[in-house]
């Protein structure tokens, strides 16, 4: 039997076909190798959505050549996802030694791409267009207890900074019944938690019922038994009402919303295409905090867009300190070809760019720390993910809040046994990035 490997970059999208690729190859007789040294097959997922993120493939792909040359010609390497998507032919240019090459409209080509790159026959294949859902594959799931649920693939918001609408195509939503009994099969394959995943899952669909139906989505979901729902990402503009109250009266879905506000400052907000002002998102943060009192909330933020002066920065920190994030992801703006944005000349340099990035990195720091003390001394209800990857004496675990809780493993227990359950923890010790908990009596 030939073995594979699967190396993920990027988004949680990414992380979801990679299940499906991996499911895939398990269906066509493959079986999954721990190294990617050992594998007969390596795959590569890909994201290009930051250079960084692009470069670290290129390094990694490169590297993999000595295997090849070191006495396993017949190791096959493929690069999918969206830099195949984007590079298509042009990857085997930058790196002749790969075998295969396939887009993001294309992951169920993969078995038999492999097989024509064995028998010395062209393996690109890059479709312009989708017309399935990685969520129809089979899956090879990491966790037996939660599911990556895609509900819609693409965007059609083009924001000027974003190749996303580039690699993933226009939005397409999946039909509801087909969502709803994937999670039916998933409650009933042992899973307690689905991530519902879209790049705007506040128009899911838009384009099939004429009118976005993401609230009655959550209520369907929410309907099979699932204990835990999570979903990303929401866009600022189209979060409805009907959401916010599927998000304050459905004890499924749970008190945390990552909602990406991207820049604080109303010139660089609409230079960015995101079609809403600092003043609408504040009023929609106090909308949701009205509604569901205590909701976590966490953000995307670019730092360095081109035109961006020390008075808008300011604005994306007083933003960030008014709305007091409990969690936001930072990133220093990397120009994508092709994008309206990597046309505008107006640059920040890099050193100024990195200095109001690191400004902004200990505001979000403090922030969280400051969320994370407030939950010493609370008893909360938390899922157990399995061990922590630095110590297997410790279990992580999630509180609904989205909270990564640190637990000492019980004596006699095995982490993987507990994986998947709900447990309740007290919460002891705040740490910037995670809490330290013990298990109380009782289970939940
Ligand atoms: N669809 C989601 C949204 O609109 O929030 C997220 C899409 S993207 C994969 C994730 C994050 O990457 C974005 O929210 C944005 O902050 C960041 N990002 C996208 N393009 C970028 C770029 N060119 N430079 C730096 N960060 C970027
Ligand atoms: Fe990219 Fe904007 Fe679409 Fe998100 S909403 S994927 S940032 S274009």
């Amino acid at each position: 039997m030939k073995s594979y490997y699967v190396r993920t970059f990027g988004c949680q999208m990414n992380k979801h076909d990679s299940e499906r690729i991996a499911g895939l190859l398990e269906t066509s007789g493959y079986v999954a190798s721990h190294a990617i040294e050992t594998a007969d097959v390596v795959v590569f997922n890909t994201c290009c959505v930051r250079e960084t993120a692009d470069e670290r493939l290129y390094g990694q792909v490169s590297s993999l050549k000595a295997i090849k040359t070191g006495g396993r010609p017949d190791v096959l390497i493929a690069v999918g996802g969206c830099v195949g998507q984007r590079d298509g032919e042009a990857v085997r240019k930058q790196v002749p030694h790969v075998d295969v090459v396939f887009g993001t409209h294309n992951i169920h080509e993969l078995p038999a791409l492999l097989d024509a790159a064995r028998s010395g026959r062209a393996a690109i294949s890059v479709l312009p267009e989708g017309t399935s859902f990685a969520s129809d594959l089979p899956s090879a799931r990491v966790d037996r207890w939660h599911g990556w649920v895609s509900i819609t693939v693409g965007c059609d918001n083009h924001c000027t900074y974003c190749i996303v609408p580039t690699v993933r195509g226009p939005e397409r939503s999946r039909p509801l019944d087909d969502i709803v009994s994937e999670v039916e099969h998933l409650v009933a394959d042992g899973v307690v938690e689905v991530t519902l995943l879209g790049q705007n899952v506040n128009s899911y669909g838009r384009d099939i019922y004429g009118s976005p139906r993401f609230s009655e989505l959550l209520h369907a979901v929410a309907a099979t038994g699932i204990a835990r729902i999570r979903f990303a990402t929401s866009h600022p503009k189209d979060i409805s009402p009907a959401t916010i109250e599927a998000l304050a009266t459905l004890p499924a879905v749970m008190p945390f919303l990552h909602l990406p506000v991207q820049h604080g400052s109303n010139s660089i907000l609409r230079a960015m295409n995101r079609r809403y002002t600092r003043e609408q998102y504040l009023e929609r943060i106090r909308d949701i905090r009205a509604s569901v009192p205590g909701i976590a909330l966490s953000t995307d933020i670019i730092v360095g867009f081109p035109g961006e002066t020390d008075e808008d920065f300011e604005q994306t920190l007083d933003l960030v300190r008014t709305v007091a994030f409990d969690h936001a992801f930072t990133f220093i703006y990397s120009p994508r070809e092709g994008t309206p944005a990597a046309r505008l000349t107006k640059t920040v340099p890099r050193d100024v760019a990195q200095e109001r990035f690191d400004r902004l990195a200990t505001l979000v720091r403090d922030l969280s720390y400051a969320s994370n003390q407030r939950e010493v001394g609370m008893v909360r209800p938390v899922l157990v993910e399995g061990s922590s990857r630095r110590d297997l004496a410790t279990l992580s675990a999630r509180t609904p809040h989205n909270r990564l809780v640190h637990i000492p493993l019980p004596e006699g227990v095995r982490a993987l046994d507990l994986a998947g359950r709900l447990l309740a923890a007290r919460i002891v010790v705040a740490h910037p990035w995670f809490l330290s908990g013990e298990l109380t009596e009782d289970a939940c």
